[in-house]
């Protein structure tokens, strides 16, 4: 049994809820003219006309400061919130147009998500906080164990599947998170802030992970305020303001601040 960290990206649903439909050339993600207005008083747009889409295979950075906009990206690719105007679509499925238990299901098989605080259950073993990457595709225990198993060992940590997550580092923490993402073979996994918690060294080990990972195919965009980091992605989107400012894939665009490869100060968490 292995991974399948090259899946066709299959939309549509069969009763369950569960995708099934070929997405063909879609991206993996497209987000399409993206508005969004927070109801506040007053209101405040935190996108504003955002644009950009995510092919098969490709290892984004999307950096700006704290406020630019970030967090609320990631909500809507994440389909954890929807735009106030235009799309967003998930291997050509419009978010718009799926019902809450539709999206529930697109969310559980198709996007992994990894999180500055890793969110692990600390009274569950390595291998069972994996495993529970799977709970939603009705797949038998055994099975979800033996896949949890292919996981963790895609991250480096096939020693340690009994280990409780207090027992381990926070850079072997993360990578428990990544091996969670990738069990399920999503079609994209969204990482923000993912080396927030980790000090330099073992931010830099967790970037390495990414970009193997990369080579093997998977799709992945890393939110983060450290241009550090950014830098080092394949491609570049830069946010301010609720706005791309840059984005590397398009040519005739310059960056708008040097680079000199300090970090834009966030203050903070990512969320
Ligand atoms: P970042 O993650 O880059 O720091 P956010 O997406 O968190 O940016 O925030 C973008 C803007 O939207 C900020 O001005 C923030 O204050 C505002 N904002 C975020 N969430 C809400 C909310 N629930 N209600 C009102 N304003 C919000
Ligand atoms: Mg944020």
């Amino acid at each position: 049994m292995t991974i399948d960290i090259d899946p066709m990206t299959r939309g549509g649903f069969d009763d369950h809820g569960l995708l099934l439909t070929d997405g063909g050339d879609s991206p993996v993600l497209d987000v399409d003219h993206v508005t969004k207005v927070y109801p506040s008083e007053p209101p405040v747009t935190a996108l504003h006309e955002v644009s950009f889409a995510v092919a098969r295979g490709e290892l984004v950075g999307i950096v700006g400061p704290s406020g630019s906009g970030k967090t609320t990206l990631l909500h809507l690719m994440g389909t954890l919130d929807r735009p106030s105007s235009g799309h967003v679509r998930i291997t050509g499925l419009d978010v718009e147009r799926l019902a809450d238990r539709e999206l529930a299901a697109l969310r559980a098989t198709r996007i992994g998500f990894v999180f500055q605080q890793f969110f692990l259950a600390e009274h569950q073993s390595v291998l069972d906080n994996v495993a529970d990457g799977l709970l939603y595709a009705g797949i038998p225990q055994g099975e979800r164990r033996a896949r949890a198993l292919d996981a963790l060992t895609l991250v480096g940590l096939e020693g340690r599947p009994h280990a409780r997550p207090t027992q381990l580092s926070g850079g072997q923490r993360q990578r428990v998170a990544i091996a969670r993402a990738l069990v399920g073979s999503p079609a994209i996994v969204l990482a923000d802030e993912p080396t927030g918690n980790l000090d330099q060294a073992t931010g830099q080990a967790i970037l390495g992970l990414f970009q193997e990972l990369h080579k093997l195919g998977v799709t992945i965009a890393v939110i983060t305020h450290d241009r550090n980091i950014a830098s080092r992605m394949e491609r570049r989107i830069e946010m301010l303001d609720g706005r791309i400012v840059f984005d590397s894939t398009e040519k005739s665009s310059t960056p708008p601040m040097p680079d000199h490869g300090d970090s834009v100060h966030d203050g903070g968490a990512g969320m």
